[in-house]
């Protein structure tokens, strides 16, 4: 598959070179440029095909001029331990839960596949390369899990001291191994600079070959389209999906609007918000004005400027009746969250994190507005993630997630480093 950068049509890749590459050099973001048609494989695959085998067939399909089938299968097996399942809460409403992966969020089918899919083109090649990347806390982690033991790949993480959780911080200083933490005196904003200079500086970046894992990778975008595919083929019977995603940066709904070009069946799309709703409002008003984001329980959908929105547009030729075609855009505010939290666990006994639930109000407002919709509706993490929001809203303690109780009695490794670029270069020239 040749890719392109949504800011230059001349910027062209291919997958293994957009993988390492990251954001392109012109700053915009690399987007499949050829058509393909996954009809004859929606043929072949039936309720009882396995997600793995599905997400193989598409990987060697997606990248059939780059790697063998064998290696597609390869890829996908190393990455995929777990798998999404379909929870029903109503004869027309199931939810698609993709929290059962390392981290217990969707971001761990992105970051897993990313990260088998770079360590089997590093095999070829005679050099290591060297992830850098800044967190607030949540996507650190679904990184370092993905990439822990990798071969040829090390992961260096920097994190502000003192502004993430304590689990998240395990989740980041327990791996040990090839995952490296670094501890910032400072914020997440300094963080953020400080990887910023180390990929502005040409010979750092040449000298480590530093390389990125962000939510804009294409490695980390292309894998999230297996879901919905593997959804729509679950739930054939019921008639074309509506797909609800709990939206940020749109990565996710992103990587479904891809699905759907490709020969999908999708009746429509819903972009859930939280109050930051850029996205709803260019539905409603036409007009693109992306602002600071501000803080709701959904915190990870805290997005004042989408980065995906440039995806979209390339892809509906930047007309707004195009994206009003295929998406329906609902906003959620943090008081409809905490109601829907509430009547979810009461109509359903299911508990749903406030990102879920976010989603799960927008598809009960469109079954409501257009009833007999088969509907599925993305859950994007555990609620055990959540604990502090459910204990206020619910008076509920969800149980944590088996794969992150393990790491509360781990030992944190980490080194405490200014926020200085020197403090970082000096840790690359004693490691690497
Ligand atoms: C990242 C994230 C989202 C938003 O996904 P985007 O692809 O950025 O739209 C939603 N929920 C959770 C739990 C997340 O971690």
């Amino acid at each position: 598959m040749k890719l392109k950068s949504t800011r230059n049509p001349k910027e062209v890749r291919s997958f293994q070179e957009a993988v390492f590459i990251g954001l392109a050099p012109d700053g915009g973001l690399y987007y499949p440029s050829e058509s393909m048609d996954i009809r004859p494989i929606l043929k072949e695959m039936d309720a009882n095909s396995s997600f793995n085998s599905l997400a193989a067939r598409l990987t060697a399909e997606f990248l059939k001029d780059e790697i063998s089938p064998e290696e597609a299968q390869d890829i996908v097996d190393k990455a995929f331990y777990f798998k999404p399942k379909l929870h029903r809460l109503e004869e027309n409403l199931q939810v698609l839960e993709l929290f059962h992966g390392g981290t217990c969020a969707f971001k761990d089918f992105g970051a897993s596949f990313l990260a088998s899919s770079m360590e089997s083109f590093l095999k070829g090649r005679k050099n290591k390369a060297v992830i850098l990347t800044a967190t607030s806390g949540d996507t650190g982690s679904a990184v370092a899990r993905a990439f822990h033991n990798k071969e040829n790949i090390d992961v260096v993480i920097l994190y502000p001291s003192g502004r993430v959780s304590p689990l998240q911080e395990k989740q980041l200083t327990t791996l040990g191994g090839n995952i490296h933490a670094l501890e910032v005196k400072g914020s997440f904003d300094d963080c953020q600079r400080m990887v910023k200079e180390a990929f502005n500086n040409a010979e750092l970046k040449e000298k480590y070959h530093l390389t990125s894992a962000n939510s804009i990778n294409i490695g980390r975008l292309f894998p999230q389209s297996f879901y919905y595919i593997w959804s729509q083929i679950q739930m054939r019977e019921a008639g074309n999906p509506v797909f609800t995603v709990p939206s940020g940066n749109f990565g996710n709904l992103t990587a479904g609007l891809y699905a759907q070009s490709w020969g999908l069946p999708v009746k429509n799309f819903v972009a859930a918000t939280n109050a930051n709703d850029v996205v709803p409002q260019y539905l409603l008003e036409g007009k693109y004005n992306p602002r600071a984001s501000v803080h709701t329980y959904s915190n990870a959908m805290d997005v004042g400027a989408p980065s995906n929105f440039e995806r979209m547009e390339q892809l509906f030729m930047s007309d707004v009746d195009n994206f009003r075609k295929n998406i329906e855009g609902m906003t959620v505010s943090d008081k409809e969250t905490e109601s829907a939290m509430k009547s979810i666990y009461a109509d359903y006994q299911y508990l749903a994190c406030p990102h879920t639930a976010v989603g799960i109000e927008a598809s009960l407002r469109y079954a409501k507005k257009y009833p007999g919709d088969n509907i599925i509706s993305l859950s994007t993490a555990h609620p055990g993630k959540f604990l502090e929001v459910s204990e206020e809203i619910l008076g509920i303690t969800p149980e944590l997630p088996e794969e992150l109780t393990k790491l509360i009695d781990k030992e944190k490794k980490a080194e405490l480093i200014s926020s200085d670029i020197s403090d970082l270069k000096s840790f690359l020239d004693r490691h690497f």
